[in-house]
């Protein structure tokens, strides 16, 4: 049977490495849906439409030629033909995104695009680990497995300070502590990512290696 796995989280949860290496260790289809949300974006930047303008926005990523390439190993997003798996990870695009994700036309037609990979995913056999923020509770709350991952604070700020400026001395984690909360705190006007939703299982990784929260979520699907 295919299975489908949700997990969503905060950034700097480790949520995309983790959503990977489940995906790879299990032999399962991997969807980012944060990057789905970064390419709307920058799509939209890329068009100068203001982010501000809900309804041209929405008619914009309704439009939206994206493809999201699904293999762990390598992921891939393209817009329009054009790879911007990197064009979508700058601090321009992380500052701009939650101006998007918190349009409500857009959330219903990147939903829809979610479930349909989904749906693919679970007809062909191939199953599916996706994460995000309302993966467990809007857009596949029927998955075979749901984790929110959580992680303090103060681990999410150097995981990210990591991420960004390659170390987590104090100026980097002090630089990267406002563009984190605050995208947090947008998202969360939204979607609810920091409470885990009923049958939700949670998994703390403040105190867990990349192979360690892996394994923990390996053993919630073994569960
Ligand atoms: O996971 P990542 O940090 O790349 O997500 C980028 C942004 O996409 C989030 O800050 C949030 O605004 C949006 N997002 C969302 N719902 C999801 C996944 C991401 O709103 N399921």
């Amino acid at each position: 049977k295919a299975v489908v796995v949700a997990i969503d989280g905060p950034s700097g949860s480790g949520k995309s490495s983790v959503a990977r290496g489940v995906a790879r260790a299990l032999g399962l289809a991997y969807l980012d849906t944060g990057a789905m949300y970064r390419a709307a974006t920058w799509w939209c930047l890329h068009q100068d439409v203001p982010l501000t303008e809900v309804d041209e926005v929405a008619a914009q990523v309704e439009a939206l030629p994206l493809v999201m390439g699904t293999d762990p190993a390598h992921p891939t997003v393209r817009v329009d033909g054009t790879d911007v798996g990197e064009a979508i990870r700058t601090t321009e695009i992380s500052a701009a995104v939650s101006a998007v994700a918190t349009n409500l036309a857009v959330r219903a037609e990147l939903g829809r695009r979610q479930r349909a990979e989904i749906e693919t995913a679970r007809q062909t056999g191939s199953g599916i680990v996706a994460e995000g923020r309302d993966i467990t509770t809007v857009v596949a709350p029927d998955a075979d497995v749901r984790v929110l991952l959580t992680a303090s604070e103060e681990a999410r700020l150097a995981r990210r300070a990591r991420e960004v400026h390659g170390t987590d001395d104090a100026a980097a984690v002090e630089a990267t502590r406002d563009q984190v909360l605050r995208r947090d705190a947008d998202d969360s006007t939204v979607v609810e990512f920091h409470v885990a939703a009923d049958g939700v299982v949670t998994v703390d990784s403040s105190d867990l290696d990349l192979e360690q929260t892996v394994q923990a979520v390996l053993d919630v699907v073994e569960s």
